[in-house]
C-alpha cells in the first residue's frame, strides 16, 4: 500500500479485537431467536442440491431444531421474505431476495470462526465506515450485509463495485488462481496500467509521472461511466 502512495487515515484496527462485540451481539440474536445452530455437512448439502433446483439456497433442514446439537455446529441467521434493495454507485439499482436466493446464511462457522459477512459489517460500524468500494466479486455479498445492518439496525453505508482484473478464462487475478504478483519495484507503471484497464483514458505524458501525480490525475479525472464491462476487465488489455 505505501508503495502505491496509499495510506491509511487512523490507527490499524485489528479484527481480533473485536471478538466480544461479535459475542454480543450473537447473544443478542439468539435472545430474538433470529440465529439456530446448523450441524449440516458440506457433503449432505451437496447431496441435497443434487435432488433441488436451486442448488446454492440452504433449505432450511436445521431451522425447526429444539435442541442444541452435541457436535459441533455453525449458526444460521433465519432470512425472511424482504427484499433488499440498494443503489450500487456504478452497477446501478440491484435487488436481492435472500430467502429465495440465498435461504438462511452462515455468521459463526462450525470451527468458531466469525463469518466475513458477520464481521465485516460490524466492523465498518466500529469504524464508522459510509463508504465501501470494492470488486464486483463481492456484489453478491452486500444483500446479506445490508440485510444484517438492517436487523442490528445500523446505517447502510454507499456501495461501488468496481471490476476485477480477470484472466484470458475470465478467472478473477488472485493469489488462488497463481497470478503472478504485483511488481512493487515499479508502481507507477502499474497504476498507469489500471488506469488505462479502467478506461480512464490517462494522457501519455502520465507515464513518466511519479506516485502521487498519478494517483491526483486520477482522482481529478475519475469517469466511472467510461467504463464498459462493469464487471470485469480482461488484463489483456494492459500490453
Ligand atoms: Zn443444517
Amino acid at each position: 500500500m505505501d508503495s502505491f502512495g496509499l495510506h491509511w487515515d487512523g490507527e490499524v484496527a485489528y479484527q481480533s479485537r473485536h471478538g466480544d462485540r461479535y459475542d454480543d451481539i450473537i447473544s443478542d440474536l439468539q435472545g430474538h431467536q433470529l440465529i439456530y445452530p446448523c450441524t449440516c455437512s458440506r457433503k449432505e448439502l451437496t447431496e441435497n442440491a443434487r435432488e433441488n433446483t436451486l442448488p446454492d439456497v440452504y433449505p432450511g433442514i436445521c431451522r425447526h431444531r429444539e435442541t442444541i446439537p452435541h457436535q459441533p455446529y455453525a449458526l444460521r441467521i433465519k432470512t425472511d421474505s424482504r427484499s433488499i434493495s440498494f443503489h450500487d454507485e456504478l452497477q446501478g439499482l440491484m435487488t436481492h431476495q435472500l430467502a429465495e436466493q440465498d435461504g438462511d446464511f452462515i455468521i459463526k462457522r462450525k470451527d468458531g470462526i466469525i463469518a466475513y459477512q458477520f464481521a465485516v459489517v460490524i466492523d465498518d460500524e466500529l469504524q464508522q465506515v459510509n463508504h465501501i468500494v470494492r470488486g464486483f466479486d463481492l456484489l453478491e455479498a452486500t444483500p446479506k450485509q445490508i440485510f444484517l445492518q438492517q436487523l442490528l439496525g445500523l446505517a447502510t453505508p454507499g456501495y461501488m463495485h468496481v471490476p476485477v482484473i480477470v484472466d484470458g478464462q475470465g478467472f478473477k487475478l488472485s493469489k488462488q488462481t497463481q497470478a503472478t504478483a504485483v511488481d512493487l519495484a515499479a508502481p507507477e507503471q502499474v497504476l498507469f496500467g489500471l488506469l488505462v484497464l479502467l478506461r480512464q483514458t490517462p494522457p501519455v505524458e502520465l507515464k513518466r509521472a511519479s506516485v502521487g501525480d498519478l494517483l491526483a490525475w486520477a482522482i481529478a479525472h475519475w469517469r466511472p461511466e467510461l467504463l464498459q464491462n462493469k464487471g470485469a476487465v480482461s488484463c489483456g488489455l494492459i500490453n
